[in-house]
């Protein structure tokens, strides 16, 4: 595989970041991951968008313009030959001799590789649905910054795994926050209901397109918190992210939602999904 650090297209194994990169020491980083079909990015500009808000909340440099970063997405799909995968970008502050305060010099560290994912958006899951758990939101209280701190959501896979889940939904104070690494939907009475925007949430890509669709449909939206209590009563249950798209979830810990089957607002919504982003691709 060809990746991209710092200004060079390398081989995978001749690339290389600085042990004392704040990545590495801090999670001092920020990432985005954009979806590849039929070769073409899905929603790149609003992955650009969002990366330049986490850089800017954390006071760190950027390292490239928005068109540059375009061009080494597109140039990685072409020399991975990449029709059906993703492209992950992370950015740190840099190398610099080890201090909590934040160096005033480092030049932030930039990294891009591609994976090959066939057949992305035909996926398995998304005719038979998926199971999630339960667990507290102990993350810290700046989710709406994509960092690269992601252990307590790695600890969330984890747990769910161990229960035969495939993920785990967040609860803090009685609601739902969201999934590990998307954003969380319930479907009652052709309504759909998934949490307001705030630092408690990772404003999803995917969930900004996929409200917009729902609103053109004609389905009923309301951006409000939602219990656990509340999702179970739920008609349906779905998850959104860059890889996953509109995902359905049957089951939450124990309980079937609705049918204990992919619901079919959940399925119209992924259809719709899949259609329009494919088509805006770039
Ligand atoms: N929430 C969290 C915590 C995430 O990590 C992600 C994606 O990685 C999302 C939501 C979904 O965001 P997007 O649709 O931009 O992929």
């Amino acid at each position: 595989r060809t990746v991209y650090v710092n200004g060079q297209y390398l081989p995978e194994n001749e690339a290389t970041v600085s042990i004392f990169d704040r990545g590495f020491l801090f999670a001092d980083g920020v990432y985005e991951v954009t979806s590849v079909i039929g070769g073409k990015l899905l929603d790149f500009d609003g992955h650009a968008v969002r990366l330049e808000r986490s850089l800017n909340e954390l006071e760190m440099a950027h390292p490239v313009t928005k068109d540059e970063l375009l061009e080494i997405h597109r140039q990685l799909v072409e020399r991975n030959e990449i029709t059906d995968g993703l492209v992950y970008l992370q950015i740190t502050r840099g190398a610099a001799d080890r201090d909590f305060a934040y160096p005033k010099d480092a030049e932030p560290t930039i990294v891009l590789f591609t994976q090959n994912k066939p057949g992305l958006a035909q996926s398995p899951v998304a005719d038979k649905g998926m199971k999630v758990i339960s667990i507290e939101d102990q993350r810290w209280g700046r989710r709406d910054i994509k960092t690269v701190q992601l252990l307590y959501p790695s600890m969330g896979k984890m747990a769910a795994k161990a229960q035969g889940a495939d993920d785990a939904w967040m609860v803090e104070d009685g609601f739902v926050t969201e999934g590990t690494s998307n954003n969380a939907y319930i479907i009652k009475d052709n309504v759909l209901i998934t949490r307001h925007l705030g630092n408690e949430i990772l404003h999803g890509i995917t969930r900004k397109a996929v409200l917009e669709f729902a609103r053109v449909a004609q389905i009923t939206v309301e951006e409000r918190s939602f219990t656990m209590e509340e999702a179970k009563a739920a008609d349906e249950a779905f998850i959104t992210s860059a890889t996953t798209f509109v995902m359905p979830v049957v089951q939450i810990d124990d309980t079937p939602i609705g049918s204990g089957q992919p619901g079919p607002l959940t399925k119209r919504l992924r259809e719709i999904y899949l259609e329009e982003s494919i088509k805006a691709a770039i």
